[in-house]
C-alpha cells in the first residue's frame, strides 16, 4: 500500500487556449496519508486550480499526479470519475448540488457512485444532518429551495456520506457564521480521523490553521 496519498511529480498544467495567461508548475509535492493539510496562498495564485488536479477534474498537461497509488494521467476521463466517486470527497466553493433533486437524493447519488454499501445510509445521513445542524425536514425538499448556507452545509454531508480516503476542500466555511464553522470543523475533522481520511483544505480564514496538522503555501510548492 502507498504511504502517499498524494505524490506529484514535474506537474505543468496550464489553461487551454491561444494565449496562455495563467501555468502552474509544481517540481515536487508529497502528501502523505492522513495528514491533514492547510492550503493557503494568494487570490488567482492556482489554488482552486491545484484542488481540480487532484480531484481529476482538470488533467495535468505533463507531468504525473498520483493519489492512492494511482498515476491519474493512465486512466480514461470515465475511469477517473469513477475513481474521484469511490475514493475523494469534495466541498467546492459552488457546491454543485443537483438542483431539481432532492436533498436525500443528492445525498443517496454521491453514495450510488461511490459504490459503498447503501445500507445504514438513512443513519449515516441522520448523524451528518445533526451535527451539520441541518432540520430533518430539510432531507425531502428540492436542493433549489434551500438557502446558500443550508445547500452549503449539504454538499458538506454530501461529500462525507462515502467516508472516503481523501477529502478536498475548497473555502468552504463563507457561507457560515462562526458556531457553525465550529460545528463543521469538527464533524469534518470527527470524520477524518475516525476513516484516517487525508485532508487537504483550502481557506482564507487563519482563524482555522490550528485544526490542521500541516500549513502549506502555495508559492512554497509551486514555481512561476
Ligand atoms: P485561487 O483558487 O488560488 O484563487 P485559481 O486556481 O482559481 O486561483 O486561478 C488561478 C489562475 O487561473 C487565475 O489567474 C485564474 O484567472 C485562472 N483560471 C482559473 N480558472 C480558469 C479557467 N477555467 N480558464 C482559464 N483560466 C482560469
Ligand atoms: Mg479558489
Amino acid at each position: 500500500m502507498p504511504l502517499d496519498a498524494v505524490k506529484i511529480k514535474d506537474l505543468h498544467f496550464s489553461y487551454p487556449g491561444k494565449t496562455p495567461t495563467y501555468q502552474l508548475t509544481i517540481p515536487e509535492w508529497r502528501v502523505v496519508k492522513g495528514d491533514r493539510i492547510f492550503l493557503k496562498g494568494a487570490s488567482g495564485s492556482g489554488k482552486s486550480t491545484l484542488l481540480n488536479l487532484l480531484s481529476g477534474i482538470l488533467v495535468a498537461t505533463h507531468g504525473v499526479i498520483e493519489i492512492l497509488g494511482q498515476d491519474l494521467c493512465m486512466l480514461s476521463a470515465r475511469q477517473r470519475d469513477r475513481f474521484r466517486a469511490a475514493h475523494i470527497g469534495i466541498v467546492f466553493q459552488q457546491f454543485n448540488l443537483v438542483p431539481y433533486l432532492s436533498v436525500y437524493d443528492n445525498i443517496r447519488l454521491a453514495a450510488y457512485f461511490g459504490r459503498k454499501k447503501q445500507t445504514g445510509l438513512d443513519l449515516i445521513v441522520k448523524r451528518l444532518f445533526t451535527v451539520l445542524d441541518l432540520d430533518d425536514t430539510l432531507i425531502a425538499r428540492q436542493a433549489a429551495g434551500l438557502s446558500v448556507g443550508q445547500q452549503q452545509r449539504v454538499a458538506i454531508a454530501r461529500a462525507l456520506v462515502n467516508a472516503p480516503e481523501i477529502l478536498i476542500v475548497d473555502e468552504p466555511t463563507s457561507a457560515l457564521d462562526n458556531d457553525l464553522r465550529d460545528a463543521f470543523m469538527k464533524i469534518l475533522l470527527d470524520i477524518c480521523s475516525i476513516h484516517q481520511s487525508t485532508l487537504i483544505f483550502v481557506s482564507h480564514d487563519a482563524a482555522l490553521t490550528h485544526y490542521f496538522h500541516t500549513i502549506v503555501n502555495l508559492s512554497e510548492i509551486s514555481q512561476t
